[in-house]
Formats: C-alpha cells, sequence, structure tokens
C-alpha cells in the first residue's frame, strides 16, 4: 500500500461517514453540480484581444493613474475574472487558439481521450485561392467540426463574426452555405451558421471594423456575437509586445471595450440581458514573437466576463472551487488525469450556457465555467470532494 492510500483512504472513510450519518448543508458541500444557475441572457458578445499578454496588462492596471486602461479595470472590479487563463496546451498561435475557442476543442488529440474531440487544425495562414475547411484540413476523423456558430443558429437565433485578420474567413467558409452541415434541431435554419462576417483592418489597428461593430449590433442585435481585435498582435510584431507602442494599441483596445460596454448599458434591447466575454489568443515577447507555446508570457491569458448576473468584484478560480484549478505557473495538459485550469476555448462553451443552450455536439470543453456568486465559505471544503473533470 502505497504513502497516498495510507493517508487518504482515511478522509474518505469519515467524508463517507459524515455524509450517511448526517446529510451536509448545501453551504458544506459545492459539488459541481451544485454551484448556482449561471445567468442567462439572450445576447452574448464575445471578444478576443489578440496578444494581450497577462502580465503585461496586469502590470499595467497596477499603476494605472491616468485610467487609460479603465474599461478594462470595470471588468475586474464589476465582473469575474482571472489573470491567469491558459491557451491551448500545444499551441500559442492565432488561428489554432480561435478555432478551440469557437468549437470548444483543444488542437490536439489529449491522452484518455478518443480521437474524436479535438480540432486538428494547425494552421495559421491559409494558402491563396484554398478549398480549406475546419473539417476538410482539421481532425478529418470527424467529419464535421461544429462550432458556436452552429448551436447558436441551429437554435433559430442569430449570429455575427467580426474580425481583423483576413484568416478568419475560414469560418466564414467552413460554416457558409455548401459547407455548415443541415440543420437538424427543431425548424430548419440553413446551413450558413454565420449570418454575418466581416473583415476589416487598417494596417497595425482594427479601427475600422470597430466602427462597424457599433453601427451594426445597435440595428442587428445578434444573439451571439464574436468580435477579434488584432491591435496589440499587430503592433506587437512590428514594435515589439510590451514596447510603448503595444500598449498604445492595448489602450486603444480599452476604447472599443468601453464602447461595446456603454452600448450594452444603453442600448434597449441589450441592457440587463446580456454578457460579455472578454479573453485572449496568446500572449507575447520582447521579442516580437509568441510562437513558442512553452512559454508562460505566451501561455497565460487574461479572461474576463462582465454583464448580467455576473458576479462582480470576483475571481474566477474563486467561483469554480471543484472543477477548475488554479495553475499557478504551470501550463497544464488536456489529460483528463489533470484537474483543468480555466482556458480560452471553452468561452464558447460559457457563450452557450448563457444563452440557454447545449455545450457543441462532440467538442471537449462541455462543462460550463461558473460565472455566478456564491456563499464564499463553502469553498473551504472543496478539497474533500474529488474535482470534475472534462469527460
Ligand atoms: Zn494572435
Ligand atoms: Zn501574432
Amino acid at each position: 500500500m502505497g504513502f497516498h492510500q495510507i493517508n487518504f483512504l482515511p478522509i474518505w472513510l469519515a467524508a463517507l461517514g459524515l455524509a450517511l450519518i448526517q446529510p451536509l448543508s448545501a453551504q458544506q458541500v459545492l459539488k459541481a453540480a451544485e454551484l448556482p444557475p449561471n445567468p442567462q441572457v439572450e445576447y452574448v458578445i464575445h471578444v478576443s484581444i489578440d496578444g494581450l499578454t497577462a502580465s503585461m496588462l496586469e502590470a499595467k492596471l497596477a499603476g494605472d493613474t491616468a485610467e487609460q486602461y479603465a474599461a478594462f479595470q470595470r471588468l475586474i472590479d464589476e465582473g469575474a475574472s482571472t489573470f491567469n487563463a491558459r491557451t491551448d496546451y500545444d499551441t500559442t498561435v492565432t488561428l489554432p487558439n480561435h478555432v478551440g475557442m469557437l468549437t470548444a476543442r483543444p488542437l490536439w488529440q489529449p491522452e484518455g481521450v478518443s480521437d474524436q474531440h479535438h480540432h486538428g487544425f494547425p494552421h495559421n495562414a491559409l494558402p491563396e485561392g484554398t478549398n480549406m475547411t475546419l473539417h476538410n484540413a482539421g481532425n478529418t476523423s470527424v467529419g464535421y467540426i461544429y462550432s458556436v456558430f452552429d448551436v447558436v443558429h441551429d437554435h433559430g437565433l442569430t449570429t455575427a463574426l467580426y474580425a481583423s485578420k483576413e484568416r478568419f474567413n475560414i469560418f466564414e467558409k467552413s460554416y457558409n452555405d455548401t459547407y455548415g452541415r443541415g440543420d437538424s434541431v427543431g425548424e430548419d435554419n440553413g446551413r450558413n451558421k454565420i449570418d454575418r462576417y466581416a473583415y476589416a483592418n487598417d494596417g497595425l489597428h482594427a479601427q475600422s471594423l470597430h466602427a462597424l461593430v457599433m453601427e451594426e449590433l445597435p440595428q442587428t442585435h445578434p444573439n451571439y456575437t464574436f468580435v477579434h481585435y488584432a491591435d496589440p498582435d499587430l503592433t506587437g510584431h512590428v514594435h515589439a509586445f510590451g514596447s510603448d507602442e503595444y500598449f498604445e494599441a492595448v489602450e486603444g483596445v480599452n476604447d472599443y471595450l468601453a464602447d461595446l460596454m456603454t452600448l450594452v448599458e444603453t442600448d434597449p434591447v441589450f441592457r440587463n440581458n446580456t454578457v460579455m466575454i472578454v479573453t485572449s489568443d496568446h500572449g507575447g515577447t520582447d521579442f516580437k514573437g509568441h510562437g513558442d507555446q512553452t512559454m508562460e508570457i505566451n501561455y497565460r491569458i487574461p479572461l474576463f466576463v462582465w454583464g448580467q448576473g455576473v458576479a462582480a468584484n470576483a475571481d474566477l478560480y474563486d467561483l469554480n472551487p471543484t472543477n477548475r484549478q488554479d495553475p499557478g505557473v504551470e501550463r497544464p495538459t488536456f489529460s483528463v488525469d489533470v484537474v483543468q485550469p480555466l482556458r480560452n476555448g471553452e468561452t464558447g462553451t460559457l457563450a452557450l450556457e448563457l444563452l440557454g443552450l447545449p455545450s457543441i455536439p462532440w467538442s471537449f470543453m462541455t462543462n460550463a465555467m461558473n460565472v455566478a456568486s456564491f456563499q464564499a465559505e463553502a469553498s473551504a471544503l472543496k478539497e474533500l470532494f474529488l474535482p470534475v473533470i472534462w469527460h
């Protein structure tokens, strides 16, 4: 009998005995199934800030006397957040991480998992005139790789994707009238899963894309909107991540976020009925790149959730005591034996749960994180109970 068995077994017996003799109150036991229900809203705005490096933003916020990062500060003060979320385990480049966010799948097959649950799309650039889709160039053992757009659209709701890098047309193509799968959920809403796709970019910035978002959303009110702002990444590649120019780009994105938050608060349709999810695809280094997925500066990313019903001024790991684990500085794998950190790849699943919809068929990160407030003292007993692992 090994060390762990000798020391651990009596704790379990004691816990079991306690459970049999005296039912534990909800205050004492907080299993994943007993976390409070997540808020339900009709609108989710899912924002990815390309190359938003957690440590850099954190340092700037700490000394932000000029309030150049006021929107980010509001996301923290009024929402649930962490600066210690993770990218995909195997990649810290743009497209594979966005495929993860939109399909809830890891890039490669995790240990202990069948070959049906990873997206398998490693490409970060698309050949000219390509016929590539996620389905024919990703994990071909799957056949069709479902996305957030499929689930929202098949349930009769509306979707939009606003991108500031041209390569995002892989999503438009994979989920269009030709390559999108027929809708077998309720009424037939068609194969084209993305009702509005727009790409725009002005050199190193996404101002015109943002202007389009601000012009269209008050008219169209998509139930699910994904917005991609490339400014910090594009600037970081030219001037280095962490340079003055990089921070100017992050300040620009702060202003985009401020506009979106004002829209959510003032628009009669969005008001009190919208959650914003804000994260990143990867960080970046002072030598102008982010391709090394083993570097903390690349794999550690921020994650903010803000809006109707979301816990205020809360740490996302505190809100998920039994089903996620703060990874410290580590880079946990997707193995089924590992309690997962919060990841950008699970933000699409959260969006669906907030909209009252099921998770993405055959995806991997199907267990939505909790973003609602609950009695904090309950987490004290979390160590006694086995954490819930995806699948
Ligand atoms: Zn990127
Ligand atoms: Zn980049």
